[in-house]
């Protein structure tokens, strides 16, 4: 389906142009990588972390059977294609439905040598209406410059519903061991709400 299908690549595009923008700007250009570049991101390393998974399913939509495990593992592996076709090397925490702890993956991440790590989400709420999207940073000086970075490419995401923009929620501090335990600059992307109808419609 045509809406669907824009709304996950809008995301995903979303959240690489922002990636893009962050290492762009944060990488001191060298002659070696000009000489060597394939992609504006050659060199440079990510680890992108699907939230949840195996027993823990994170939030759900049962009008549309959708997992947010499920779903941030598909918006990861989108994301994955994406970056490395514009040369970055990148690491995923997990690959299929594994059950992993947050200790789990702040040590796989801190074994990369990745400049930023990824965690990415889907919120959720009782009210079916409820949807807008923000990013967490948790170690305050290396996570924050992430976080915004990554949640001014979100916040250009349409809303579910018409073109106006998605809802935001600035982005706040937030004690997740991913955050705070891994070496590189991270930040947890909740990017849109698996439980709101329109978001479940278009996901689905
Ligand atoms: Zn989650």
């Amino acid at each position: 389906m045509k809406v669907r299908f824009m709304g996950v690549w809008v995301l995903v595009f979303a959240a690489v142009f922002a990636a893009s923008l962050l290492i762009v700007t944060f990488s001191a250009p060298s002659a070696e990588a000009q000489t060597t570049t394939t992609g504006v991101l050659t060199g440079e390393k990510v680890v992108l972390d699907a939230g949840h998974g195996g027993s823990d399913p994170g939030a759900s939509n049962a009008a549309y059977n959708l997992k947010e495990k499920d779903q941030n593992l598909d918006v990861a592996y989108k994301l994955k294609a994406l970056l490395e076709a514009s040369g970055a090397t990148v690491y995923m925490t997990r690959t299929g439905d594994q059950t992993l702890s947050n200790n789990d993956r702040y040590v796989f991440a801190n074994t990369t040598g990745a400049n930023i790590l990824i965690s990415i989400h889907m919120n959720g709420s009782t009210n079916p209406d409820a949807d807008y999207t923000n990013t967490l940073y948790g170690k305050w000086q290396k996570d924050k410059e992430l976080a915004l970075s990554v949640f001014d490419g979100l916040r250009t995401l349409p809303a579910a519903t018409g073109t106006s923009p998605i809802a935001t929620r600035t982005p706040y501090q937030y004690a997740s061991g991913v955050l705070l335990k891994s070496n590189m600059p991270a930040t947890i992307a909740e990017t849109v709400f698996i439980t709101n109808r329109d978001e479940g419609r278009l996901l689905s």
